[in-house]
């Protein structure tokens, strides 16, 4: 019957729904918002979680007075303007059920998955951190902060979107929670959103923070941009209008944004030059956004060509994009009325980058999981990883993390792009044991930028080093007292004492074999044993280690000798004038001198110590007489700075034979590879290959450089190199230079004397 059927719904009486409450309201437009750009997701997951999350936080509240469900439906939303996947979205829904209600993560993982469940207790963990303990529990925080970003990058995503959520809100806490967070936001979450790319979170997270910080200077200087925002709109309007006539002229298409800079950005810039809001002319920045890079350079031409640019203030970022992938040109230039302001030019796709970061990859890359797995910005993450890995003490740990975040740092590159992180001020050699351990142990010159450079030289930002080596080199005591990462430090202190060490072994064993013979002791007839014992009285557990303390100076081989042949040696030196010795004729030989000593003993050649003539570790040249090859010489063992090599005709042997057991014999190294260490300087033209070109001429002629400094002479636009190489003999010398003077582009090869 039709009155029946009419009565139906009438009858049945389903409830009409109560109005949906503003929450319910807010996930409706969540979901809204997220159809627009995955039309075809199915959302029932998604509603699943909301309704699992406000069931948990039912009751509770934020400080706002408003129910506690509307933060994380909130922070959903962030999530979806960044255009971010279900699974992150989700998590933003439950982020806080695990913290701060009774439901567990066992439970979010059996109702939502793997995968969401192992986000949610990413964002959990990351929530308990605390970033301003002590040294050791704050580096802690940022290992496991790291190590969660790493799992899964959407973990930092929510974070941040939490963290703006709740920056967007602080106006309702009390002072000192509002200076807390503020404080990390700025701190921590801004400087890691700006690792990730990320450049509109980044701004307004530190905005947000900045207010509550700074409430003062955030006044004065949203004082000054107000009170200027009249004519200041009228001078964008003016240089806008003058900017598109001009593109369109030249038939370049472009979107102009003019725009009043951010507060945050005014302040640091107040801070940087020390200069009041008032000085400060340049708020306004122009935006141009075009097609192609192509379009990019020429929209620069055209406006050079209006405004007389301001030099060292045009930035390529296009040709060498930041570490964080940003890409941009920067220029600032005087405008009509005297006025600076700045224009950055990029493309489409590079202002996404700019704005998103790391999460521009959600839009397009649909069915991927984050990020492609050689992102730059991801490497960072796992370089971060490996270092915390190797790093055991947290105070080093954490300032390898500040240069990292901070912005006093300086990203070099690899002539293949690699981007190398270092602190200001770092040199070229930390540069190569940033690479690797290797390169910065052979390292002997470097390029940068295409020209050569000393060693000691700072980088800069957006520098391309490349790293000359030679296999065989070792890393010079020189180089730690300019060297800025404690990594490089640690490998060069490493190196150099391994091999000082070594020196220090074979001196030690050579000197007490040579201080037996001369007292009448032989050595073949004391026992190891015995040895050893006295190493063990010494407090060393190897008889290595006691060599090692004799060839330092530490005690003399008299002192050993005396405890192993006390019936041969006794305490005392003899009496006898130790200046006798060395009055004695000097045979033209070195070697042969000791057989003043021992007389009728044949020299145990095993006994002296080679001298290659050069400033050798531990061993060398005594700067008062500074003896050549050829020359009689004599060595004596310093109290800790290794074997003196003097002449014998120098007059400081004399007073130096005083402690006579410290006399050691030296010779001159016979062997083919024997080798002088000569200083010589190359002028040359400035320009690549050069460098490359003269280590070859070395290499061919199997010379080993000992170490090598270039500069470029701007004036001269050309290149010095100095370097200290070994050579055989003048011959050999001759030859090298008559060599490097054919090479075109080198003016002049000259020897240098001390
Ligand atoms: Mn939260």
């Amino acid at each position: 019957m039709p009155a029946e059927s009419a009565s139906l719904p009438g009858s049945v009486s389903e409830p009409s729904p109560p109005p949906p409450d503003p929450v319910e309201q807010l996930y409706r437009e969540l979901e809204a918002k997220i159809r627009e750009y995955r039309p075809k997701d199915d959302l029932a997951g998604l509603e699943k979680a909301f309704r699992f999350a406000r069931q948990y936080h039912e009751g509770q509240t934020r400080d706002s007075g408003e129910p506690y469900m509307a933060h994380p439906v909130m922070v959903a939303h962030i999530l979806g303007d960044m255009r971010m996947d279900l699974v992150a979205m989700q998590t933003g829904l439950l982020h806080d059920v695990v913290e701060d209600t009774s439901a567990t993560v066992e439970q979010v993982r059996k109702e939502f998955g793997e995968e969401v469940a192992r986000c949610v207790d990413g964002v959990t963990k990351l929530t308990k951190l605390d970033f301003f303990s002590a040294e050791d529990r704050q580096a802690e925080s940022f290992r496991k902060m790291l190590l969660a970003m790493v799992e899964d990058i959407r973990v930092i995503m929510v974070k941040l979107a939490d963290r703006m959520h709740n920056m967007r809100t602080l106006g309702y806490l009390d002072a000192e929670r509002r200076e807390r967070i503020a404080r990390e936001t700025i701190e921590i979450y801004a400087p890691i959103a700006h690792r990730l790319g990320m450049g509109k979170v980044r701004g307004e997270l530190e905005d947000l923070s900045f207010q509550h910080l700074e409430p003062d200077a955030y006044r004065e200087i949203l004082g000054a941009i107000e009170s200027r925002r009249h004519s200041n709109e009228e001078f964008l309007h003016e240089i806008r209008q003058t900017v598109e006539a001009e593109l369109r002229r030249e038939g370049i298409p472009a979107r102009i944004d003019g725009r009043i800079k951010r507060p945050y950005s005014v302040f640091q810039k107040l801070r940087r030059q020390k200069i009041t809001v008032d000085q400060v002319y340049d708020l306004m920045a122009l935006r141009i956004i075009t097609d192609s890079v192509k379009s990019c350079y020429a929209a620069l031409g055209v406006i050079h060509n209006q405004w007389r640019p301001i030099p060292g203030r045009i930035k390529d970022f296009i040709a060498i994009p930041r570490p964080n992938l940003y890409q941009s040109l920067h220029t600032s230039v005087v405008g009509p009325h005297g006025q600076t302001f700045e224009v950055q030019i990029r493309t489409e796709e590079m202002h996404r980058i700019a704005e998103e970061g790391i999460a521009a990859h959600w839009k397009y890359k649909e069915g991927r999981k984050g990020p492609a797995a050689d992102d730059q910005r991801m490497s960072w993450l796992r370089h971060l990883v490996e270092w915390q890995r190797d790093m055991q003490d947290p105070g080093e740990f954490m300032s390898m993390l500040k240069v990292d975040l901070y912005p006093e740092e300086v990203y070099s590159f690899t002539p293949r792009g690699k981007v190398i992180v270092l602190p200001r001020d770092a040199t070229p050699i930390d540069f190569a044991f940033a690479i690797h351990s290797d390169v910065g142990n052979t390292c002997v010159g470097a390029k940068v930028n295409g020209r050569i450079v000393p060693l000691r030289s700072s980088l800069r930002n957006g520098d391309i080093v490349e790293i000359m080596t030679q296999s065989g080199h070792e890393p010079s005591k020189d180089w730690l007292a300019f060297v800025k990462t404690s990594k490089a430090r640690n490998k060069i202190k490493h190196v150099i004492n391994a091999s000082e060490r070594l020196k220090a072994i074979e001196i030690g064993q050579k000197y007490l074999d040579k201080e037996a013979r001369r007292l009448g002791v032989q050595m073949s007839k004391v026992a190891r044993s015995d040895l050893e014992s006295v190493a063990s009285e010494y407090g060393y557990s190897k008889m290595e280690d006691l060599y090692a303390a004799l060839g330092y100076g530490k005690f003399s081989a008299r002192q050993v000798l005396t405890k192993v042949a006390p019936e041969v040696v006794k305490e005392e030196p003899p009496e006898g004038k130790p200046a006798g010795a060395a009055a004695e004729p000097v045979p033209g030989n070195a070697s042969s001198s000791s057989a003043a000593a021992v007389p009728g003993r044949p020299l145990d050649a095993d006994a002296v110590i080679k001298v290659r003539g050069i400033d050798d570790l531990l061993v060398y040249r005594a700067k008062c007489c500074n003896p050549i090859r050829g020359e009689a010489i004599v060595g004596y063992v310093t109290r800790g700075k290794g074997v003196a090599v003097h002449s014998k005709l120098c007059p400081n042997v004399q007073s130096l034979m005083y402690d006579v057991e410290r006399k050691i014999e030296v010779e001159w190294a016979r062997a083919a590879a024997d080798a002088f260490p000569v200083r010589i300087v190359i002028h040359t033209d400035d320009r690549p290959g050069m460098l490359m070109q003269l280590t070859s001429v070395l290499s061919g002629e199997n010379t080993n450089i000992r170490s090598l400094e270039a500069k470029t002479e701007a004036e001269q636009d050309g290149g010095i190199v100095e370097m200290t190489v070994d050579v055989r003999d003048k011959k050999q010398l001759e030859k090298l230079v008559a060599a490097m003077r054919r090479i075109s582009g080198v003016r002049d090869v000259e020897r240098l004397y001390n």
